[in-house]
């Protein structure tokens, strides 16, 4: 009998993680690395946040296990917050709180498939989408997309993707890995298509605050309201306020879902730390300051690398439109000499980058599109230039 089960022996290692981990294992060991790989904020979390994580830690009333659906004032404050930002109307009982935005994917996954069930994927995808539809019994259906649609599934593109077994469309704007973020006629047409055909949709609205110049989101049941009964929202305070650590996301979901979720989460993780949720929970009910300081950051930092990329022979690659990545195509460089490689595919090419560059990118392999790698540009601005700066030396042969 086999050590470890065939449905986790089948999980493969997050990419993102593995391109991060062996960043920093490097750095330990002393060399002088730039790290383009870790999704995340490299802010600290804003200080009225942390005091309020503070206040709750002093506080008994945060040491005991509370409602594993989450603090009743938090679930109140998320379906404000989700009625404000992405017009949905929701009542704090729609709401769960999870263990990440990560954690609410698996679970929605977990609650709405049935073995064989397909869900129309459209690529570039984050890596962890994949993973778990497989690990719910799903079938992940990858609907390919390139720079030339802007990295954007069009509903021809999924029309011809149905099958009897199709039950959900996973939906991201802004996107990671590609920065990409779809104008509202595009979501809405979408979302309008999805209704039409009875699927669900699962959103993910992680990176709703962070769009840059004049693109915007735009949430797909805001513009869809027929959606309500089969759409899950998919968010969390990690990409917003630089929380990634905290560990709070949330499903928004019609009362079926959220009793199904609440029950699987009741057997796995119970309530998520109440110190993070007190957190979360001023992170929600606060202003959007920092944000917008965060944001302009980014904005600058995007634009930037963007231009320092574009102007590499060889690289193509679309400015970033929200969250905080590029994803520039590297096909040009696929079986050329780069120092003592030779790469044939993105896989080899980010390799060779990280041995003689000493520059850390995310294979597009990760994401479903090899010839492509992702850079973060959450990271300080030196950091970036002479990350950029390596890149250049380094792809130039
Ligand atoms: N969705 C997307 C698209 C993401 O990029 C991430 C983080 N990489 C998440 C969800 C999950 O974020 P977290 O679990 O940290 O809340």
């Amino acid at each position: 009998m086999a050590r470890i089960s065939a449905r986790i022996g089948a999980i493969k290692e997050s990419a993102t993680l593995a391109v991060d981990a062996r960043a920093k294992a490097l750095r330990a060991a002393g060399e002088d690395i730039v790290g383009f790989g870790a999704g995340e904020p490299d802010f600290p979390t804003p200080a009225h946040i942390v005091e309020a994580a503070a206040v709750a830690c002093r506080d008994p009333k945060a040491h005991h296990y509370s409602p594993t659906p989450g603090l009743p004032e938090l679930r109140e404050a998320i379906a404000a917050a989700t009625a404000r930002h992405s017009q949905v109307e929701c009542a704090a009982s729609g709401v769960v709180v999870t263990n990440g935005g990560k954690h609410a994917v698996y679970q929605s996954f977990q609650v709405l498939l049935d073995p064989g069930d397909e869900v129309l994927l459209p690529a570039p995808y984050w890596t962890s989408y994949p993973e778990t539809i497989v690990l719910a019994g799903g079938v992940p259906v990858e609907l390919p997309t390139t720079e030339a649609t802007g990295f954007r599934v069009t509903v021809d593109q999924l029309d011809a993707a149905v099958t009897p077994r199709t039950k959900v469309l996973l939906f991201v704007s802004p996107s990671n890995p590609t920065g990409a973020v779809y104008p509202p006629d595009e979501v809405e047409a979408i979302g309008r298509w999805a209704a039409d055909r009875g699927l669900w949709v699962v959103t993910d609205e992680i990176y709703e605050h962070l769009t840059f110049g004049t693109h915007e989101f735009s949430s797909m049941p805001g513009l869809v309201p027929e959606l309500a009964d089969r759409c899950v929202i998919v968010n969390g305070v990690a990409k917003t306020y630089a929380m990634t650590g905290w560990r709070v996301g949330w499903m928004v979901a019609p009362p079926d879902v959220v009793g199904a979720a609440g029950n699987l989460q009741s057997h796995s993780t119970s309530n998520v730390s109440n110190v993070a949720q007190y957190a979360a929970l001023a992170a929600v009910t606060g202003d959007l300051d920092a944000v917008g300081e965060m944001r302009a950051v980014y904005e600058r930092r995007g634009a930037r690398m963007h231009e320092l990329l574009a102007a590499i022979p060889g690289v193509e690659c679309l400015e970033p439109q929200g969250a905080f990545y590029c994803f520039p195509s590297l096909q040009s460089f696929l079986g050329r000499p780069l120092g003592r490689h030779q790469p044939a595919t993105t896989v080899e090419l980010c390799a060779a980058l990280l041995d003689e560059a000493k520059v850390a990118l995310v294979p597009g392999e990760a994401f479903g599109a090899p010839g492509y790698a992702r850079l973060t540009f959450a990271l300080a601005d030196d950091q970036l230039e002479e990350g950029c700066r390596r890149l250049a030396v380094a792809l130039a042969g």
